[in-house]
């Protein structure tokens, strides 16, 4: 009669395998999607204007200001920090495209440690998987002699 509960046993370790082979292979995705990423930036880039504050200036004008600008704002926090500068409006371009490697290099790290969190489930939380059954090694020295 075969023992059901070691094939259930033997059937739950194969999808466990299977599993984490398919979580490897997905988090090998990220990887190969992380390193073709170009250069990030964090923050986000807004535009503003600016009022100088010179006397007669078409940005003081009482009734049709015309204020300076626009400027690309970045604004980001480092170190627990909030850093607010203003870009050239010549590297505008290239810095809006690091922004949005930024967050696509956050997405993929995000979904690296939800993948790896589900490996570990398996690996660390899930039933101990059988050993293999021992196989009978030659001795190798006593042939030699
Ligand atoms: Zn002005």
């Amino acid at each position: 009669m075969v023992d059901k509960s070691a094939m259930l046993y033997i059937i739950a370790d194969m999808n466990t395998t299977q599993s984490v082979t398919a979580l490897e292979r997905k988090i090998e995705k990220i990887r190969q999607a992380l390193s073709a990423l170009g250069p990030i930036h964090p923050g986000s880039a807004s535009l503003q204007y600016q009022v100088c504050g010179r006397p007669g200036c078409r940005c003081a004008h009482p009734r049709r200001p015309q204020r300076h600008g626009p400027y690309h704002k970045l604004s980001y926090v480092h170190q627990g920090k909030p850093v607010c500068r203003f870009v050239r409006a010549d590297c505008a371009k290239e810095l809006l495209k690091r922004l949005a490697a930024f967050k696509r290099f956050r997405r993929l790290v995000d979904q690296w440690v939800e993948l790896s969190i589900q490996r570990g489930h398996i690996e660390f939380f899930g039933p101990r998987p059988p050993t293999p059954p021992t196989v009978p090694v030659a001795n190798t020295k006593e042939r030699r002699t």
